[in-house]
């Protein structure tokens, strides 16, 4: 597309009050203007936005695409088309596939296959320790070299202190992010829910908030000892947030993520042992989840992220405590957020267009895509008034394990742009949504 006007859409900005109704102008690629007039000649293309939202394009920085390896579950092409289809322009990949990626070869690997097959960018990162094993280190240097953007054993935490150490010196050497999957596992192990009253009334065992704590507690002392940038995934537990928040005030390079499903869901949520709210670390209490909403709000956690994870139903299908850990979430990310917590006005577009698009992508290193004149157009158009049905036909995953499987969610994601290209666009078929009658 050369040039097209997107005509009075509701323009969100990070973290501005409010968003505003302007016309939004894209030219080869960029945007060349935000106003609320735009005039345009005949022969340009304008898209009406009326009543619409333009939200900078979504970035998350925890999917696990399982190639290779797991190519059943879920592949780079099917990952990357998900991510599209909610709205997400660019996506950070995990290395726990299998093989897991831990050496250059195998980061090279992973960014050829995602220019062949993918329609947005892909980074990723790579183990902390070879075969993600918590041994030896991986070949940290020779990944970085490769394009790897951050080190992480995701999946797993790194129970070894003195690895922790090493894989943390060397990291700062790149000034490079190091990730940590806090848990401590001699805690943890055996545990399928939240422990407490939930746990306790259901008879599953429960994994303590105190596995989160301890680790994240030891990583961000060693993190501070070792000067290195760390940042901490999918954060669960209230008692987390203060400890983040007291090493932030010390003036640690320390940043943290949520997932939707710990802003949206909490144990109690867990009534007829539906595996599809199972996940690592688990939903927490209710007074939790509060507290990951007033953290995000605050700043203290800085990036929302899915922590995409698909596995087959087969697999989902078993009882609650022998199916795996995970769910999917890249195409319901963001229209879960707007139907729980934006709508209901308890977290504003200005604070998701930070956590969602900027500071990820700030983090490791890439341009923001704000709407502004002269930023690269990466945006989405989403429509309030529709609504989104989660169903086979919807999802682009190869996976369905989601807990909005068969339900209906407010909004849609009408159209998606990257680099000015328009990869999605349902402002002309209108399948698989169903007009507000409510309204
Ligand atoms: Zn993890």
């Amino acid at each position: 597309m050369g040039r097209v006007l997107f005509q009075r859409g509701w323009v969100v900005t990070e973290d501005a009050r409010a968003p505003e109704l302007r016309d939004v102008l894209v030219e080869n690629g960029r945007i060349a203007g935000v106003d609320p007039h735009i005039e345009v000649d005949a022969a340009t293309p304008v898209i009406d936005c009326n009543e619409k939202f333009l939200v900078p394009g979504l970035f998350d920085m925890h999917v696990h695409l399982r190639e290779p390896g797991r190519e059943d579950k879920e592949t780079l092409e099917t990952g990357t088309e998900a991510a599209v289809n909610g709205g997400i322009t660019g996506i950070l990949a995990m290395p726990n596939t299998e093989p897991a990626i831990d050496t250059g070869g195998m980061v090279r690997f992973v960014l050829n296959l995602a220019r062949e097959r993918s329609r947005i960018p892909v980074y990723t990162a790579g183990c902390v320790s070879r075969g993600r094993a918590g041994r030896e280190l991986a070949e940290i240097g020779d990944m970085v070299e490769k394009g790897a953007v951050m080190i992480t054993d995701d999946g797993d935490p790194v129970s070894d202190a003195r690895l922790l150490r090493r894989a943390m010196e060397y990291s700062r050497n790149f000034k490079l992010l190091i990730g940590s999957h806090a848990e401590v596992r001699e805690l943890s192990e055996g545990g399928v829910v939240n422990e407490g009253a939930v746990s306790y009334k259901l008879g599953l065992p429960g994994i303590p908030s105190a596995s989160e704590e301890i680790a994240i507690d030891r990583d961000l002392r060693i993190a501070q000892w070792t000067r290195a940038r760390i940042h901490i995934h999918h954060v669960s537990a209230s008692g987390s947030i203060e400890i983040i928040r007291r090493f932030k005030q010390q003036g640690l390079p320390v940043s943290c993520e949520v997932t939707p499903h710990h802003l949206i869901f909490c144990d109690k949520d867990i009534v007829d042992y539906n595996t599809n709210l199972k996940m690592n670390p688990p939903l927490r209490r209710d007074e939790d989840r509060a507290r990951l909403l007033e953290g995000l709000k605050e700043g203290v956690i800085d990036c929302i992220a899915t922590d995409h994870a698909p596995h087959t139903t087969y697999e989902k299908n078993e009882d609650y405590c022998s199916a795996p850990f995970g769910i999917i979430g890249l195409e319901t990310a963001l229209l879960s957020l707007y139907t729980h917590l934006i709508k209901t006005e308890r977290l504003s577009w200005g604070r998701l267009a930070s956590a969602f698009s900027s500071n990820p992508r700030k983090l490791l290193g890439l341009d923001p895509v704000s709407i502004r004149r002269g930023n690269r157009a990466d945006f989405l158009v989403f429509d309030p008034q529709k609504k989104t049905r989660v169903d086979r036909a919807f999802l682009k995953s190869k996976s369905c394990n989601t807990p909005f499987l068969g339900k209906d969610l407010d909004g849609s994601v009408e159209l998606v742009t990257v680099s000015g290209q328009i990869v999605l666009d349902r402002t002309k078929d209108g399948r698989n949504r169903v007009t507000c009658s409510s309204k």
